[in-house]
């Protein structure tokens, strides 16, 4: 998905030995989510390996069912469909899913949120829109977004939407969410080591086979071919929002396919935005964040997190980073 402009090269080794007890690398592509999933495990045997990747594939497909907007039947949509009629009773997973996004608009300051989701259908960017929707249609979207109007009653574990025509949708947590939950999934089966790559936004644990770290390389945005720095991940995360395959182009200004909640706009400025932190979940939501808010906000921001750290390519191909990235070399 963001191959094109900052991807990750995820060493892996197939076949490595430990030494006392054999060890492999198993690894397997899936479609999950909508997406392209990587699920790479470290298993006594290979057939050992391939069962702990199809179970970990059946939870991932258990959280879409639980997030997804398209689904009419999910949890999401019946709070999508009590917009402005009742609060909707959820399992404890979604209410803890939505607390957390919230608090994350509150530390964004809304440039996270999920509730962006009515602006969402206004704008087309598979290349069919050649024209801005007009301001109305933009300030009519823009008026149903805000995450203050989700209310949330912890005592019944109830969602709602104060606001008749309100949605809310993952599509910018949840696949880091899902990684997580794959993860703590395979850790709890005793898995020694893996990574779970949701395109691009991942996650790891343990090592590989070999005992190596995991390691991801990010690419030099002018050449696609060339990483520029390899990182070590160690039981930790890494998420990228980028630019170069949603967009549009109007009136030669691009503008990506993440909107501002707060204008209804989609942002310009920023080509990719890539987010280091424990969690997946939370560095693909912060991605998301920091690509809204612009590069000089958002690496302020970040720099104010403990143990989260970013890289942000601007639309000029300039890499900027926060205070504790210790790479040098600007290209
Ligand atoms: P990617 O599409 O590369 O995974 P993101 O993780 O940033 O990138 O998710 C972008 C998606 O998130 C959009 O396609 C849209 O569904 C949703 N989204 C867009 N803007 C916002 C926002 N400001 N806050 C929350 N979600 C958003
Ligand atoms: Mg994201």
């Amino acid at each position: 998905m963001r191959r094109a402009v900052v991807f990750f090269l995820v060493l892996s080794c197939f076949l490595a030995v430990g030494q006392e007890k054999k060890y492999v690398t198993v690894k397997k592509a899936l479609n999950l989510m909508g997406t392209a999933f990587e699920i790479t495990v470290v298993a006594p045997s290979e057939e050992i390996g391939y069962i702990n990747i199809d179970e970990a594939a059946s939870e991932i497909t258990r959280i879409e069912k639980m997030i997804s907007s398209w689904d009419p039947d999910s949890e999401t949509s019946l709070i999508n469909k009590n917009a402005g009629i009742r609060p909707v009773k959820v399992s404890r997973e979604l209410f803890g899913l939505i607390e957390r996004a919230i608090k994350i608009s509150e530390i964004t300051d809304g440039a996270f949120d999920i509730s962006y989701a009515s602006v969402d259908n206004i704008w087309k960017f598979d290349g069919t829109m050649k024209n801005m929707p007009s301001r109305g249609a933009i300030a009519q979207s823009v008026s149903k977004v805000g995450y203050k109007k989700i209310v949330l009653d912890a005592e019944v574990q109830s969602v709602f939407l104060t606001q008749k025509g309100m949605k809310i949708g993952f599509g910018a947590i949840g696949k880091g969410y899902a990684a997580d939950k794959a993860k703590a999934f395979l850790m709890s089966k005793g898995v020694p080591g893996g990574l779970i790559n949701a395109s691009g936004d991942l996650t790891t644990w343990g090592t590989k086979a070999t005992g190596e770290k995991w390691m991801i390389g990010i690419a030099n945005p002018l050449s696609k071919d060339k990483v520029f720095s390899w990182l070590p991940v160690i039981e930790s995360s890494v998420a990228t929002s980028g630019n170069y395959e949603k967009y549009i182009v109007i009136n030669g200004k691009k503008y990506s396919h993440i909107i501002d909640p707060r204008t209804g706009y989609p942002t310009s400025g920023v080509q990719s935005v890539t987010v280091f932190a424990k969690y997946a979940e939370l560095c693909d939501a912060l991605a998301t964040a920091v690509f809204v808010m612009g590069k000089d906000s958002g690496i302020h921001m970040i720099n104010q997190i403990d143990g989260v750290e970013v890289v942000v390519v601007d639309d000029a191909n300039k890499i900027h980073r926060s205070s504790g990235i210790l790479f040098n070399n600007n290209q």
